[in-house]
């Protein structure tokens, strides 16, 4: 990246905009959301994709559930996973 490293890491986009305790925040939240994140299905990591929005697929076994927002998993569907949208 030509541009310099913040403390804000890839918020850094944002520039001096929004304010810093937010720009941390989302950068959590897309460092999150851009991991590879493990597929509670098959236990696969680094397949599980986001269709939308809390949609969350895995392209190794094709199963599509709810997930959160930003992450595959929540603290509520820790519970109930078995939330699944459609199977493929
Ligand atoms: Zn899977």
């Amino acid at each position: 990246m030509a541009r310099r490293t913040r403390v804000v890491g890839i918020a850094g986009r944002f520039g001096p905009r929004y304010g810093s305790t937010l720009r941390k925040r989302w950068r959590d939240v897309m460092e999150r959301r851009y991991a590879n994140h493990l597929c509670p299905f098959c236990g696969t990591q680094g397949h599980v994709k986001r269709i939308s929005v809390g949609i969350w697929t895995c392209t190794k076994c094709g199963m599509v559930w709810a997930g959160g927002a930003y992450v595959p998993r929540t603290g509520l569907n820790k519970h109930f996973p078995k939330i699944i949208i459609r199977e493929e």
